[in-house]
Formats: structure tokens, sequence, C-alpha cells
């Protein structure tokens, strides 16, 4: 697979799952727009390994969450780099809690960064990608959005609207070569699985037929792969990249 000449959007792409994915999409010969909205150090960081590898690449701060900030980020992207060929939707949080202790504004902030900044990154790219005939959408869902998980109904709910959007986006850009797919990980080894308790990163283990955690490089591969030519037939589609979690 090769991705020579090709420019990429990442929405927080400066660590984690999305640092993974810079970093393969860039190894591919993919130019790269680093997004983030807090960690410039790390998005700065992200930029200098790709650069590393040969391509073209740069930070862009935006909230994803914020209308005219998503669309003032794409215009950018697309002077400085020329076009925009691949976009992938990774920016996400979590604010975890059983529903009656779960606040209003931690739904909304979850539903907001994870879906919403999806909707208005695509919306974005959709004319873009509609003229030039070409694009390939990758959404980072992931398989809560199919399970469902106790204490994330928030981020269960903003993760399974993610595949319904993408789902309907890729009927209405079909037609204009523009494919629109879903990565839905597992439990990947980053900061937000960090953050959980060593009791229920255990509970989950035993739940992972392969018996370990993925690697944010795994995540990366099957987002290449939807972004490659290789999938330039498969459209409106959902990979479970988990160890067999969901089978
Ligand atoms: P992470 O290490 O916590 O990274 C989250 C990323 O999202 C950061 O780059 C962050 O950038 C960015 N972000 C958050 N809010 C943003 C906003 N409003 N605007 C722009 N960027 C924003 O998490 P991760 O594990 O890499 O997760 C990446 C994606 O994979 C998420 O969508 C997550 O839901 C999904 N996922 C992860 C797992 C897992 O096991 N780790 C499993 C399934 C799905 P800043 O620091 O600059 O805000």
């Amino acid at each position: 697979m090769s991705l020579n000449g090709k420019t990429a959007l990442v929405t927080g792409g400066g660590r984690g799952i999305g640092r993974a994915i810079c970093l393969e999409l860039a190894r591919q010969g993919a130019r790269v727009a680093v997004n983030y909205s807090g960690s410039q150090a790390a998005a700065e960081q992200t930029v200098e390994e790709c650069r590393a590898l040969g391509v073209e690449a740069f930070a862009i701060q935006a909230d994803v969450a914020d209308g005219n900030s998503v669309t003032a980020m794409v215009k950018a992207v697309i002077a400085r780099l020329g076009r925009l060929d691949i976009l992938v939707c990774n920016a996400g949080i979590t604010r975890d809690n059983l529903m009656p202790l779960l606040k209003e504004d931690d739904f909304d902030a979850v539903v907001d960064t994870n879906l919403k900044g999806a909707f208005l990154c695509m919306k974005a790219a959709y004319r873009p990608m509609m003229k030039q005939k070409y694009g390939r959408i990758v959404a980072v869902s992931s398989i809560v959005g199919l399970r469902g998980n106790a204490g994330q109904t928030n981020y269960a709910a903003s993760k399974a609207g993610l595949i319904g959007l993408s789902k309907s986006l890729a009927k209405e850009l079909a037609g204009r070569n523009v494919t629109v797919n879903v990565v839905a990980p597992g439990f990947i080894d980053t900061n937000m699985t960090a953050a959980l308790p060593e009791s229920a990163q255990q509970a989950i283990l035993a739940t992972i037929p392969m018996g370990r955690m993925g690697a944010t490089e795994d995540v990366a591969k099957a987002v290449a792969f939807f972004a490659s030519d290789a999938a330039g037939y498969v459209t409106g589609q959902v990979l479970c990249v988990d160890g067999g979690m969901a089978v």
C-alpha cells in the first residue's frame, strides 16, 4: 500500500491512537496535518516524527466540537497542502459514570467532541472531496458503540452515533468516489485506558480472546487500509480491531 502524494488530516493526532495514525500515514508517504486541541507539545513532537519519515507535516490547533474552529482548520489544511484526500476523525474523550451520577455536562461534552466533532469535520471536508471526486474518510469509533458498556452510556451513544453518521455519509458520497468507513478499536494501550483502575483493566483483559491489549499501531494499520487504494471499493463498513472482543 502506498499513500504517496496523498494529503491527510488526523483529528487528535498528537498523541495516543491519533499519533500512531499520523505516523502510519506518513510512513506510507502521505503529507499529514496533525490536529490537536490542547496538547501542542505532543502534536509538535508527532510532526517532527512524521517529517523524519520524509513527508511534509504540520500541527494545527482546533477544538473539533467548535464549528468555526473546524471550518477554519479544514480551509487552512487545504490552503497549505493543496487538497484534502484523507480525513481521520479520531479525536475523542471519556467522562465515565453510572447514569444517576452522570451530569448533563458530561453527556454533552462527550457527544459534542466524539460525535458532533466528527460531523463538523466531515461537513467541512464534504464539498472539497465531492468536487475533487476523491476522498477517504475514516472515523474512529469503539466496540463500546456496538456492544454498550456499563458506566459509559454517554460514550457508547456517541460511538454508536458515529457509526450511523458514517454509514449515512457513505451512501451520500459513494457516487463521488468518497468512501466513509469506521474502525472500532477494543482495548488499546493509551492514556485513555491507563486512566482506568487496575481492577477494571484486569476485568477487561479477561474478556479479550487474544488475552492482551491492542497497540495503537494495530488501529493505525486498519485506518491506513481504509485510506488506501486497496480499499477503494469498500465503504460504510465497520472494522473491529479488538483481539476478538466483539466476536
Ligand atoms: P487519548 O490518548 O486520550 O487521546 C485523545 C486524543 O483526542 C488526543 O489527541 C486529544 O488531543 C484529542 N482530542 C480530545 N478532545 C479534542 C477536541 N475537542 N478537539 C480536538 N482534539 C481533541 O485517547 P486514545 O485512546 O488515543 O483515543 C483516540 C480515539 O480512539 C478516541 O476517539 C477514542 O474514543 C477511541 N478509542 C480508544 C480506545 C482505547 O482503548 N484507547 C478504544 C476504542 C476507541 P488534545 O490532547 O490536544 O486535546
